[in-house]
C-alpha cells in the first residue's frame, strides 16, 4: 500500500474552529498539506462544559502528539450509574484496566480547554507546517464545481480540498444538497456548573473524588437522568440534566441563550437523591442544550468538498462520543492524505473518507438514540448484564467498548482503498475490526 509517487501537497480550507475543525487542521499539517481554518466567530462565547475523549479520541491525540496536559483533563476510573432516589451504585463499569486492555486513557476536558490544546497543536510548533486560523469568517456559500468558497465579509477563497466542520447547523451541509430529516427528541436537557471547592465548603458529597462519569437514573423508558462528569482535574463538575421533554421545552434554543434560573433546573427533580439535588442548587450558568434527532446522512461529500463532525452525523450525546467521532474523522482524512495513502486522486480519497466513516458513526448514533432513555444500552454498561435491571433493546446489537476501541483506522482504510484500487485485501481484518474478536454481544467477527 506504499504510495508516494502521485502524492503532492493541498491548500486545504476547514470551515468551521471547532474541536473538529481544529482536529483535522492538525491532522492535514502534519501529513503536509497547508490548511486555512476559517471560523464564524472569534469564539468568545465559548461555553464552560465537560466533553469526553474516550481511548477512541485520545490515541489520536497521542499521535498527533498533542500536549493533553494543556486540557486539564480528569482520567476516568469508573462510569457509575446510581439509583435515582438513594444515590446507591447499581451499575459500576470499572476502567481500572482500560489503558492496559486499549492502551490510552479514558479522558475528560473541559471544552475551553480541549479546544485550546487542539488549537496550538494546530496553529503552533510541531510538525509540518502551522495552519492559519482566520476568524469572523462566515461561509456564505461553495462552487463545488471550482472549490470557491465565499464568505458573508465578503472575501473569496479557492481551495484543493474543502472540508465543512462547521457544526450541527452547517452550511456546508446544505450547499452539498443534504436535507436532514430530524425531530426534536422527547428529552430536554441544561447543563449546569458546579465547583468542587462551593460543594465541599457546604458539606456536600465531593464526587471529584470518585473521579467517573456519574449517572443517576436512566434506566429503560425513563427519560430523566443526571449525567455528573467531572473536568479541570476534579475542581469542575459539569452537570447535564435530562427530563421529558413536556416537563420543559428547549429545542429552539442553543448555547449563549440567557442562564436559566434554577428554580427551573430543580422542578423536574422533585424525588432526586438529596446529595446530586443539593449540588444541583448551587448550580451556575445553567444553560439549556437543544437536542435534535438526525437520521443519518445519505452521502458526506461532493465534488472535493466533505463534512466532517456534527456537520456530518450529530448525534445525541448518550454514548460521549461527539467530539471522539470528530476527531476520528479528522484522524481519517489525515491517514488519506499521507505520504503513504495518497495518490494523488482526492475524489478516491474522500470516497474512501465516506466508506469508512459512515458505517461507523451511524452507529454509534443510533446507540446513542437508544441510550438517551436506556442506559443499558450505553458502552460500557451495555456490558453489565448481570445487575438485575439490565435489560436490552436487542442484546446482539448493543454498541460494545470492543467495537469503539479495537478498531484499527488503518486497517480499515486499506480495505476500502484496495476494492477501490482493484487490488485484494489480505489483512486479518474486517472494518478494521480484527477477525476472531468476540463481542460481549455475542458477536465475533467475520463468523
Ligand atoms: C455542551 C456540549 C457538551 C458536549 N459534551 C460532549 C461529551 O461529553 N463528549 C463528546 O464526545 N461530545 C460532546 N459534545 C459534542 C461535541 O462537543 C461535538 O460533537 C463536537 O464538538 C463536534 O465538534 P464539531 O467541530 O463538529 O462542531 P462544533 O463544536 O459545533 O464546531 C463548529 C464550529 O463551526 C463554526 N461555524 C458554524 N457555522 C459556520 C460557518 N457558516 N462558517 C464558519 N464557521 C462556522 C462554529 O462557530 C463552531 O466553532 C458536547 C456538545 C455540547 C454542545
Amino acid at each position: 500500500m506504499q504510495n508516494m509517487s502521485g502524492w503532492r501537497s493541498l491548500n486545504v480550507g476547514v470551515i468551521g474552529g471547532g474541536i473538529g475543525g481544529m482536529s483535522v487542521a492538525v491532522a492535514l499539517r502534519r501529513a503536509g498539506h497547508t490548511v486555512t481554518i476559517y471560523e464564524k466567530s472569534d469564539f468568545a462565547g465559548e461555553v464552560g462544559a465537560s466533553v469526553s475523549c474516550a481511548a477512541n479520541g485520545t490515541r489520536w491525540l497521542h499521535e498527533w502528539n498533542v500536549d493533553i496536559a494543556k486540557g486539564d483533563p480528569v482520567v476516568l476510573k469508573k462510569l457509575i450509574n446510581r439509583d435515582w432516589k438513594t444515590g446507591e451504585p447499581v451499575s459500576v463499569y470499572d476502567l481500572d484496566d482500560y489503558e492496559k486492555r486499549w492502551g490510552y486513557v479514558y479522558n475528560m476536558f473541559h471544552r475551553q480547554y480541549m479546544h485550546t490544546m487542539l488549537q496550538d497543536a494546530a496553529l503552533g510548533e510541531g510538525e509540518g507546517t502551522p495552519a492559519t486560523l482566520k476568524v469572523n469568517h462566515r461561509c456564505r456559500d461553495i462552487d463545488l464545481k471550482t472549490s470557491t468558497i465565499v464568505f458573508e465579509n465578503g472575501e473569496v477563497v479557492c481551495h484543493d480540498l474543502i472540508i465543512g466542520a462547521d457544526g450541527i447547523g452547517s452550511a456546508v451541509r446544505k450547499v452539498l444538497g443534504i436535507t436532514p430529516e430530524k425531530r426534536p427528541s422527547d428529552q430536554s436537557c441544561l447543563h449546569t456548573n458546579v465547583t468542587t471547592e462551593e460543594a465541599v465548603r457546604l458539606g456536600l458529597a465531593d464526587y471529584s473524588k470518585d473521579s467517573a462519569l456519574e449517572y443517576w437514573g436512566g434506566q429503560e423508558g425513563k427519560w430523566d437522568k443526571i449525567v455528573l462528569s467531572p473536568c479541570n482535574g476534579g475542581k469542575l463538575l459539569s452537570y447535564y440534566c435530562f427530563f421529558p421533554r413536556e416537563k420543559g421545552d428547549y429545542s429552539t434554543q442553543t448555547w449563549g441563550a440567557e442562564d436559566r434560573p434554577v428554580e427551573e433546573l430543580l422542578d423536574p427533580y422533585p424525588e432526586l437523591d438529596r446529595q446530586v439535588y443539593g449540588h444541583l442548587q448551587i448550580g451556575k450558568e445553567i444553560k439549556p442544550w437543544r437536542l435534535w434527532v438526525h437520521e443519518p446522512y445519505p452521502y458526506i461529500r461532493r465534488g472535493n468538498t466533505c463534512l466532517l463532525g456534527d456537520a456530518a452525523h450529530p448525534m445525541m450525546p448518550h454514548q460521549s462520543q461527539g467530539a471522539c467521532m470528530a476527531i476520528e474523522d479528522a484522524a481519517a482524512l489525515g491517514i488519506l492524505f499521507s505520504k503513504r495513502y495518497f495518490a494523488g486522486d482526492i475524489d478516491q480519497a474522500l470516497a474512501v473518507y465516506e466508506e469508512v466513516r459512515l458505517p461507523r458513526v451511524t452507529r454509534v448514533q443510533a446507540a446513542a438514540a437508544k441510550a438517551a432513555y436506556n442506559i443499558n444500552e450505553r458502552i460500557g454498561f451495555s456490558a453489565n448484564k448481570d445487575i438485575p435491571t439490565y435489560k436490552v433493546e436487542d442484546a446482539n446489537k448493543v454498541l460494545t467498548i470492543e467495537e469503539m476501541n479495537a478498531y484499527d483506522m488503518y486497517k480499515d482504510i486499506e480495505e476500502k482503498l484496495a476494492s477501490k484500487q482493484g487490488t485484494t485485501y489480505t489483512g486479518a481484518f474486517l472494518c478494521g475490526l480484527p477477525i476472531g474478536l468476540e463481542l460481549p454481544n455475542g458477536i465475533t467477527i467475520g463468523a
